[in-house]
């Protein structure tokens, strides 16, 4: 059924790099003839997934949307796709994403523009944009995504679905190409928060083979969900709530904030005491992530080389030497916004130009850690819109990076913390005569996921 949906509205939506078709009903038929041999069913037995092609898949062409890779097949599963696969998932297909996960709106994939399903002039958001359409058009169960800066969670919010990323670690990232490392996670796509703790029960815990995975102990995260018929005026009495200020000023789309007003009055219903809580480091936040994700970036992306992966550049024009291999290589199949971004990042990273770059960039991302780790001191949870607009018209930004930098104030500092956020409908607004959703973003402890996810279900 789902195979059915996803072909009947793909030509409008064009969430899929790869459908999986015929390996997605051969697991989804093994695992019926498990269950019917009395094998337990795992946790997600027969679900269909679909995984944004960031993320590697054994066999299964993975492209992170760029040509350079645009015949690669890993000859390994991801941690998070292994676990995914072992409680019984089918693989449904990769998504669209930016290249290389770099751009809010989907529009930087070198291979096709995602739409957003409830108004395909509109950009899905991004970089997980095919992950999130795919999961608003009904074409999967539930996706996967990843957040450096915001990607799952922006993308969630302009579709009108739950994007959870998870605390730095939480997930392994073994098998996800590295954008930027120290901030990368892998995280859900899904139609509630239950279907998020669910796939996060999966997913999460230690990995032998990323050295950067917590230890940290995994709950069962949906432990301490509350059943919905208990969920009653006052259930979250003596929750406090912090609204941070600078997401609320000037620049926010009315929409946007009516929404995000209506689910502070749905919290408050719900017993929540909701304050405004002051970061005065919040706006710092995304100069410092452009300078570290980008020198990150350009040191990751310095392995497509055209020797060990994927594309290489015709051989007559490797013919003369390494360094022009290496070159004709690079410059063929990477991406206009890929390049800048190694150019910048090397530049930040360069000698002479890194204490004034990157090194005061580390120090921005310690201030703005230890302002969110006080505010969650006196909070339990902080609360924001995603994005300051809903979604917007394809071709409408992507000719304006700094505009489409700017988008994502709301979630790269979360990224700098390394702490859990997860973004959930909360209405929606109207432009054009079109209904856009929108998400509010909840933002919890570090490795707190589970109370997270508890809150946000009752307000679910
Ligand atoms: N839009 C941000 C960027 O382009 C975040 C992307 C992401 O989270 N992968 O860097």
């Amino acid at each position: 059924a789902y195979l059915q949906q996803l072909k009947s509205v793909e030509g409008q939506v064009h969430s899929f790099l790869t459908v999986n078709e015929e390996h997605a009903l051969a697991q989804a038929a093994a695992v019926d003839a498990a269950i019917a041999r009395g094998e337990a069913a795992g946790p997600l037995a027969g679900v269909p997934i679909a995984i944004k092609d960031s993320i590697c898949t054994a066999g299964l062409r993975t492209t992170a949307g760029s040509r350079v890779l645009d015949s690669y097949l890993p000859p390994f599963d991801a941690t998070a796709v292994a676990r995914l696969k072992a409680a019984g998932a089918v693989l449904i297909g990769k998504t669209n994403l930016d290249e290389f996960c770099m751009g809010s709106s989907t529009e930087n994939s070198a291979y096709q523009v995602t739409r957003n399903p409830w108004d395909t002039a509109r950009v899905p958001g991004g970089s997980s944009g095919g992950s999130a359409a795919a999961v608003a058009a009904r074409q999967c169960a539930a996706a996967l995504g990843s957040d450096t800066g915001g990607s799952i969670r922006q993308p969630a919010h302009f579709c009108g679905v739950v994007g959870l990323k998870p605390s730095y670690g939480r997930i392994s990232r073994f098998g996800l190409i590295a954008y930027g490392s120290s901030l990368d996670c892998i995280g859900p796509l899904t139609h509630s928060v239950e279907d998020a703790a669910r796939l996060l029960n999966v997913m999460a815990g230690p990995d032998s083979s990323d050295a950067t995975c917590s230890k940290e102990a995994v709950p069962d995260f949906t432990a301490q969900l509350q059943p919905v018929d208990a969920v009653a005026d006052k259930c979250l009495a003596g929750l406090r709530v912090g609204l941070i200020s600078q997401t609320i000023g000037e620049g926010v789309a009315p929409g946007v904030m009516a929404a995000v007003n209506g689910a502070l009055q749905h919290l408050q219903q719900l017993g929540a005491e909701v304050e405004e809580v002051s970061l005065p480091t919040f706006d710092l936040g995304l100069p410092a992530y452009y300078v570290l994700a980008l020198s990150e970036a350009s040191s990751n992306l310095s392995r497509y080389d055209g020797v060990r992966y994927g594309q290489r550049a015709s051989d007559d024009a490797a013919a003369r030497d390494l360094r022009h291999m290496y070159a004709n290589t690079r410059g063929a199949g990477l991406g206009p916004e890929v390049k800048r971004r190694i150019l910048m990042g090397s530049y930040a990273l360069s000698a002479g130009y890194y204490d004034a770059y990157y090194k005061r960039a580390q120090q921005v991302r310690t201030l703005v850690q230890q302002e969110l780790q006080a505010a969650l001191q006196q909070y339990d949870v902080l609360l924001c819109p995603t994005a300051p607009t809903p979604a917007y018209k394809i071709g409408e930004k992507n000719c304006d990076p700094l505009a489409m930098y700017k988008g994502d104030l709301m979630t790269i500092n979360i990224n700098l913390a390394g702490l859990p956020a997860v973004t959930v409908p909360c209405g929606f607004t109207e432009e054009a005569g079109v209904q856009l959703p929108v998400g509010v973003q909840f933002v919890g402890r570090m490795f707190e996921e589970a109370s997270l996810l508890r809150v946000a279900h009752v307000y679910e």
